[in-house]
């Protein structure tokens, strides 16, 4: 069957108009809707007949309608292809940004235009923004913390050796403990900074969470207090995560607290556990983690819920909504970091009025994910020790505080200030027994490097390696050295020699 070229024409025209995602409208010079296309139900909620033969003004977002009146009148006059922005609204209230391109018919006296609806878009470059703010963010905090664990080294240490001199009176001694107490204090809150900087240190065990969390809620009952309910669902066949127990801990009272807080006349406390699997649709939307299974905790609370200005800024450090004294604005940026750190995920909803639902996503442990060793930490008196210990720092205070301990713990020490020098006395030396070597240092040669130099001149000599990046960050790393062990800054004396007694005591095999 043969067509009018023109029937052809008006075909292939009505099947784009009735086919295109975009939204076409068809308008008068006044602004009445001659046509709309089918694909206003999907943009704006309303079917195409329903707005064909209204007014434009009933479906424009009121703000825009001034922009809009100039645009029509622009193209009436210069009859020229215009784009601009004008936002409409969807039956069910919200707003929706569209990107217009419209153009004026002249022999039709009809405007032509075509809306693309950006809402997703805005969204993705939303999302975009916040992370990229979060990780400017997370680079500067992780710099300071860094820089801040080496002075606390420098105090806590010196702390420590002053106390135990044999000459202080117990008002003294009260200074210091106050002092040390401080400086703790300090270090704990370096550590949290580390934590949104994702670069705290990690132990990842596999580890039921389950257990865990029973656990965790006992202990949390009296903190929570009375009118709060506490509900837990636990998938029983939950796969086990692979994740640093303690900080999941951390985590976890974190969100309870903040539950707490959004509950202060009561509520509900639900505490879910589930097997996810985060598909590749999921991973768009959420940039930042990768599809795969993962373990959900879904920690939910009844109470007074976010705002939209609140919930794009928790992961913030120091953003708090709670009085002075009350909130440090960290809680959530911990978790955040944690779950990043670990290659989880973490994901907030929020009703205001009704209540929040955080979820922690965290990867699930493989079948050969064998626990790892626990660091160990003694509360036994500190080992000593009398053999030949080289340290190498290149921060002079970091290295004297070092150096006096070691003396202190009964080991022979020699200095270097970074890894040139040090690679020059190993050379020339060999009553050396152990070399502890900060990691980042000028001159070429880092910590790891020198670990990699010192065993290829004595293959036995044993070797830690310190800084004050997390474990995990600097153990993950491509140059550090297989077998090495690791002390985090800022470590107290105790853990030192703890450490060096289990180096020098395990038999090479
Ligand atoms: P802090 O608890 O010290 O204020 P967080 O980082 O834990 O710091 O939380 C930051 C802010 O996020 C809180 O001050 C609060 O405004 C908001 N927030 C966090 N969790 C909840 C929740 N469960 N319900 C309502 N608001 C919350
Ligand atoms: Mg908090």
């Amino acid at each position: 069957m043969a067509f009018e070229p023109r029937s052809i024409d008006a075909a292939i025209n009505q099947r784009i108009f009735d086919t295109s995602v975009d939204l076409i409208l068809v308008v008068d010079r006044t602004g009445n809707l001659i046509r709309v296309s089918p694909s206003s139900l999907v943009i704006l909620g309303y079917p195409c007949e329903e707005m064909n033969g209204r007014s434009a003004i009933d479906f424009l977002y009121p703000e825009d309608l001034e922009n809009t009146r100039n645009e029509m009148r622009l193209a009436r006059k210069g009859r020229q292809t215009r784009n601009f922005k004008c936002r409409y609204v969807h039956r069910d209230g919200r707003v929706v940004p569209l990107v217009w391109t419209g153009v004026w018919s002249e022999p039709e006296q009809q405007h032509f235009f075509i809306g693309r609806d950006m809402t997703e878009h805005n969204a993705q470059e939303e999302r975009l923004n916040r992370s990229q703010r979060l990780e400017a963010i997370g680079q500067l905090t992780g710099g300071i913390a860094h820089d801040f664990n080496n002075l606390l080294s420098v105090v806590i240490g010196n702390l420590d050796l002053l106390s135990t001199q044999p000459t202080l009176d117990k008002q003294a001694h009260e200074y210091l403990e106050n002092a040390l107490q401080a400086s703790l204090r300090g270090a704990e809150l370096t550590q949290q900074l580390l934590a949104f900087a994702r670069r705290q240190s990690l132990i990842a065990q596999r580890f039921d969470l389950n257990e865990r969390i029973a656990g965790t809620i006992a202990l949390l009952r009296r903190t929570l207090g009375e009118n709060i309910e506490i509900v837990t669902v636990f998938d029983d066949a939950l796969h086990p995560v692979l994740a640093d127990p303690a900080q999941f801990e951390a985590a976890l009272v974190n969100l309870t607290i903040n539950a707490r807080d959004a509950m202060l006349s009561g509520g509900r406390l639900t505490i879910e556990t589930h097997d996810v699997t985060l598909d590749e649709d999921y991973c768009r939307a959420n940039t930042e983690v990768q599809p795969g299974d993962y373990v959900m905790t879904a920690v939910s609370d009844t109470g007074t819920g976010m705002t939209a200005d609140i919930m794009a800024r928790v992961f913030e450090p120091f953003f708090t909504t709670k009085p002075v004294g009350k909130g440090t604005g960290l809680g959530l940026s911990m978790v955040y970091g944690f779950a990043r750190q670990s290659r989880g995920h973490i994901k907030v909803y929020s009703e205001l009025d009704h209540g929040t639902t955080v979820r922690l996503y965290l990867p699930r442990a493989t079948e050969s994910g064998a626990a790892l060793p626990q660091a160990g930490v003694t509360t036994q008196p500190e080992p000593r020790g009398g053999e030949c210990i080289l340290v190498v720092e290149d921060n002079v205070q970091v290295r004297k505080m070092a150096v006096a301990q070691l003396n202190q713990l009964g080991y022979q020490v020699i200095e270097a200030e970074n890894g040139q020098m040090a690679f020059n006395i190993l050379k020339h030396n060999d009553t050396i027994d152990l070399v502890f070597s900060d990691m980042v240092m000028p001159g070429g040669i880092s910590g790891a490097k020198l670990a990699m130099l010192a065993r290829g001149l004595r293959p036995g000599i044993k070797l830690l390696l310190t800084s004050g990046f997390a474990k995990g960050v600097v153990q993950n790393s491509d140059d550090f050295p297989a077998a090495v062990d690791f002390l985090n800054k800022p470590y107290r004396r105790a853990e030192l020699a703890a450490k060096l007694r289990s180096l020098f005591d395990t038999v090479p095999r």
